[in-house]
């Protein structure tokens, strides 16, 4: 079976090493020359508006799908015109702006928090009347890692923020009290059964995943409850077929969703070693059309990313710590790697990541 991945990231490389042992060739596009899948799949290098290096790229494959949701649509399209792509192309005009998709959340009853649509900066001072300050003023498109937002503090200059952004179209968020971070990464498969991994618990730093647990702590079955219900709604609502995230604050026990991700996720590289089966095997499983495996924890897993700057040399040796680089050059903020944990115990899983953590550096800038 031939499979295509539409751009070339870490994402992408991850996936291409799941599909192998199933029998799987990988073929990406993506218009970086250097991009971190190539090591592991064919790559047709090209710009993402380039109709006949797609059209050489879909040549023969059996599926497509994505590792990054900023792909232009009309690139998705026009190969969805000649083959199958998966999570269907509409999931990534919802994903792609954050308007459409608080859009979307309300429609399907996925809680969220107060926002409003900023288009003008006499929107903007209406919507922080409205709302009140701390607040979040998120461009609409290309956000991601905390970019494209600035947090609103009372006293703050909305002038300064509505330049930050570039004066480009936003939405304005209250801010979340949460009490921690959580997502829930969940696959449905082209006959349409849903499986869900453990609900994951993130810390993040400057905007950028740092740390994530999985199972998170103390999580209850009425979190899991509202999260699985959630998916649900958003999979079957979009037909979708593959792994779909969804980011949560927690507020009072209560789930508001921040955003949603078609596609593999950062917080999900714990299931490489941590799950029966991984989040990008259970993704390529679902999008060729095969049984979904099994997404149960075989422990207490965790994942450190490794931002900004290489790690020490020296790994040290711990049982169930396993170093993961993506082979890229270093840049402040840049995700260079993660090492993935698995311990016996909660205590345990602790330990390692105190234990880890000097190896999982995170410069931000
Ligand atoms: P995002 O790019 O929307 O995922 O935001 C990146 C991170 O910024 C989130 O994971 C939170 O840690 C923080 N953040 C974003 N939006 C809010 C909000 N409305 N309230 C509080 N924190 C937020």
């Amino acid at each position: 079976m031939k499979l295509g991945l539409l751009g070339g990231g870490q994402l992408g490389w991850m996936m291409a090493l799941a599909a192998k042992p199933l029998g799987i060739e990988c073929r990406i596009f993506e218009p970086n020359r250097e991009c971190v899948a190539s090591q592991a799949a064919k790559h047709v290098c090209a710009q993402w508006d380039d109709l006949d290096a797609a059209t050489e790229f879909a040549q023969g494959l059996d599926a497509v799908t994505y590792e990054f949701e900023n792909v232009p649509v009309e690139a998705v399209e026009y190969i969805a015109s000649g083959r199958p792509v998966f999570p269907p192309v509409q999931c990534l005009a919802v994903a792609q702006d954050r308007y459409h998709e608080k859009r979307f959340f309300e429609r399907y009853n996925v809680d969220i928090g107060v926002w409003r649509l900023v288009g003008t900066f006499k929107e903007l001072e209406s919507a922080t009347e409205d709302i009140g300050l701390p607040a979040v003023l998120k461009t609409r498109r290309f956000g991601y890692d905390g970019k494209g937002q600035v947090v609103l503090h009372p006293g703050d200059s909305l002038t300064a923020a509505w330049d930050t952004i570039e004066r480009r179209p936003a939405i304005l968020e209250a801010f979340q009290p949460f009490t921690r971070e959580l997502s829930c990464i969940s696959v449905r498969s082209r006959d349409g059964e849903i499986r869900h991994y453990p609900l994951c618990e993130n810390e993040h730093e400057a905007g950028i995943l740092k740390l994530t647990r999985a199972p998170g702590r103390n999580v209850n079955e009425d979190l899991e409850n509202q999260a699985h219900e959630n998916a649900r709604r958003i999979l079957e609502a979009l037909g979708y077929v593959g792994v779909l995230t969804v980011e949560y604050f927690e507020v009072d026990g209560r789930l508001f969703a921040n955003e949603m991700a078609p596609r593999v996720h950062n917080s999900g590289h714990w299931s490489i070693e941590g799950a029966a089966v991984s989040q990008f095997e259970n993704h390529v499983r679902a999008v060729c059309g095969l049984p979904l495996g099994n997404t149960s924890a075989k422990g207490f897993a965790a994942m450190l990313n490794i931002v900004g700057k290489e790690p020490p040399e020296a790994f040290p040796e711990l049982v169930g710590a396993h170093l993961h680089l993506y082979g890229k050059s270093v840049r402040i903020g840049r995700k260079l790697g993660h090492i993935g944990v698995l311990s016996e115990s909660e205590a345990e899983r602790e330990a390692a990541i105190r234990t880890l953590a000097p190896y999982a550096p995170h410069l931000t800038g």
